[in-house]
């Protein structure tokens, strides 16, 4: 039985203020929910002080990218070790955004991938095509190769300390969600290809979280589907009764 993960990602919003008085929002909130993780992943600047706001809870603190270096002359740039040292248990890689204005690559991403697994943080790998990508038909050759890419030289037992996430480019902060459908289909394409790739028990145990235009009035739809494990959301996860919402969804079809 996978449990649900249910990923905030708050990109370039909140000061370090913002960012503490959402969580202990949030902290209050979630002392109910027993069975889906949470995760919350603020800006770099908030890392420290949203941790420090969520030791006593069960909420963890992600970051929103990682670099492959472990320590030098790499300016701009932060180490998987800092990450977990100022309290994050995830990092998100390969983002769409990071791919789309940062360069980012499938080569880059699988280098994030591993230097985050070495140093014990879990990466959440983002895949997903663009709307021009689905409209030619080529959804399933762009996801297969961006697995095939950013997984490259990874182990079962590196993809057990993983989470992967279907965002469709063309549903990101949209508005337009991905149909049920059109979300399982493809995660069912996704666990098809892990299990290819990495054998079936690998495949039954991998959460794949669906992001795309998630909120509170299409989660418990999105989350029902068979192979969707999550959602990692982005503008519904910078308010805490729009998160909850989705956390709520989450929790009761666990129930
Ligand atoms: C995201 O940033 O990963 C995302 C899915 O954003 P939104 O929920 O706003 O579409």
């Amino acid at each position: 039985m996978r449990n649900i993960i249910i990923a905030g990602n708050w990109k370039m919003h909140k000061t370090v203020g913002e960012s503490v008085k959402l969580v202990n929002a949030l902290k209050v909130k979630t002392l109910n929910i027993r069975k889906t993780e949470v995760v919350v992943c603020p800006s770099y600047v908030a890392l420290k002080s949203v941790a420090d706001a969520l030791k006593e809870s069960n909420i963890h603190v992600g970051a929103q990218n990682v670099f492959w270096e472990k320590e030098g002359a790499f300016t701009g740039e932060i180490s998987p070790g800092m990450l977990v040292d100022a309290g994050c248990t995830y990092a998100i890689v390969g983002h769409s955004e990071r791919r789309q204005f940062f360069g980012e690559s499938d080569a880059t991403v699988n280098k994030r991938l591993q230097a985050a697994l070495q140093d014990n943080l879990k990466p959440i790998l983002c895949v997903g095509e663009t709307l021009a990508e689905r409209e030619a038909g080529n959804t399933f050759s762009v996801i297969a190769t961006q697995l095939e890419g950013g997984l490259q030289g990874l182990t079962a037992v590196d993809l057990a300390n993983m989470v992967l996430a279907y965002e469709p480019v063309w549903a990101i902060g949209t508005g337009r969600n991905a149909t049920p459908e059109q979300a399982e289909e493809v995660h069912k394409f996704i666990r098809q290809k892990i299990g290819d790739k990495f054998g079936e028990a690998t495949a039954a145990a991998i959460r794949i979280q669906y992001g795309g235009s998630v909120k509170a009035a299409n989660a418990e739809v999105l989350l029902s589907q068979a192979n969707v494990d999550g959602a990692l959301v982005g503008g519904a996860s910078l308010d805490a009764d729009s998160f909850i919402e989705i956390i709520k969804s989450a929790e009761k079809l666990q129930n």
